[in-house]
């Protein structure tokens, strides 16, 4: 591979990297929405119900084309269109919703509202559930909402290690999607042992965006010296990604947009990594690349990976716009 300066750098994406069929999804959903208030003039604006997706790009497009987002359904005016985002939302809240009468659209992912049935249907066999993910997050709230009975949030091996409960419980767990296998197999290990009667989804189960993103950014860190990630920082899956370049032991950098460019030190780099998370849109990962190139010269190339051809249908209330 060549060096800096004058001769520039290698820039060498992963495969795959960015949007993820969930999220084109959601933002279809809210597009289309749109599209459908533009048509019957006098109707009220289009909500949505937190970030669409966890990239501020996407909010902002879909903000200047009038969608209005809220954190909480108070904020929405009666009679409005009410989406629900990629996340999915606690029962509380479709229930407060449907109280209120507000028409929603729900776009929760297909794999999101997977993980909800699985839990539901564990909990519905007289097993207390572990969900494995992380406190806080849009997803975890929704799912926590939609399990009756006991619901343990477990985010790491030693929170695994220290659930009080006793060892003959009947266990169930499902995770978080953005996380991967990889990610959630040491937390199952030790649930596994501490609790003989634990089941558990099949592995292919889990979200299959997050694991070939993972797996793409793992081949990246064995090639490149400095790894970019492009996306938002408060989106679990782009932190995720970072985070695992980190563990390989190369220089990992969460850049939002072509703003962040310039701050990062390429050091004595050679090879640079690109990879981007499933909210990120490819309009931000060419702008960071056109960023790149002003500050030096790149031969670009991708690496092998995983073609996606997954797609989710839309509500049928929207299909046919
Ligand atoms: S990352 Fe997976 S679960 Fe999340 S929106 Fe994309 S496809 Fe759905």
């Amino acid at each position: 591979m060549a060096g800096r300066g004058e001769n520039g750098l290698d820039l060498v994406l992963a495969q795959p990297r960015g949007f993820c069929a969930g999220v084109v999804r959601a933002v279809d959903i809210v597009e289309r929405a749109l599209a459908q208030g533009d048509r019957a003039v006098g109707d009220p604006a289009v909500y949505v119900r937190h970030e669409i997706v966890h990239n501020g790009r996407v909010v902002a497009d879909l903000k200047a084309k009038g969608a209005r987002f809220v954190e909480s359904l108070d904020e929405v005016p009666d009679g409005a269109t009410t989406i629900f985002s990629a996340h999915g939302v606690s029962r509380a809240v479709e229930a407060e919703a449907a109280r209120r009468g507000l028409p929603v659209i729900d776009a929760t992912c297909p794999l999101v509202a997977k993980v909800h049935k699985q839990g539901q249907l564990y909990a519905a066999q007289g097993r207390t559930v572990i969900l494995i993910g992380h406190a806080g997050h849009a997803e975890v709230e929704g799912t926590l909402g939609r399990i009756d009975g006991a619901v343990h949030l477990v985010g790491s091996a030693a929170e695994a290690e220290s659930l009080d409960l006793p060892a003959d419980t009947k266990l169930a767990y499902v995770t978080q999607t953005t996380l991967s296998v990889d990610d959630t197999r040491a937390i199952i290990a030790v649930l596994a042992r501490r609790f003989p009667d634990l089941v558990g989804p099949e592995t292919k189960d889990i979200c299959y965006a997050t694991q070939n993103r993972q797996a793409a950014v793992r081949a990246l860190a064995e090639i490149a010296d400095v790894i970019l990630v492009v996306g938002a920082r408060n989106s679990s899956n782009c932190n995720r990604l970072r985070e695992i370049a980190a563990e390989a032991g190369r220089p990992s950098h969460l850049v939002e947009g072509e703003e962040d460019v310039d701050r990062i030190d390429f050091g004595a780099a050679r090879t640079l990594g690109l990879t981007a998370g499933a909210s990120t849109p490819e309009v931000v990962i060419a702008e960071v690349i056109a960023a790149l190139q002003r500050r030096t010269p790149l031969r670009i190339s991708t690496l092998p990976g995983v073609i996606e051809s997954v797609n989710f249908p839309l509500p049928s209330s929207l299909g046919h716009t």
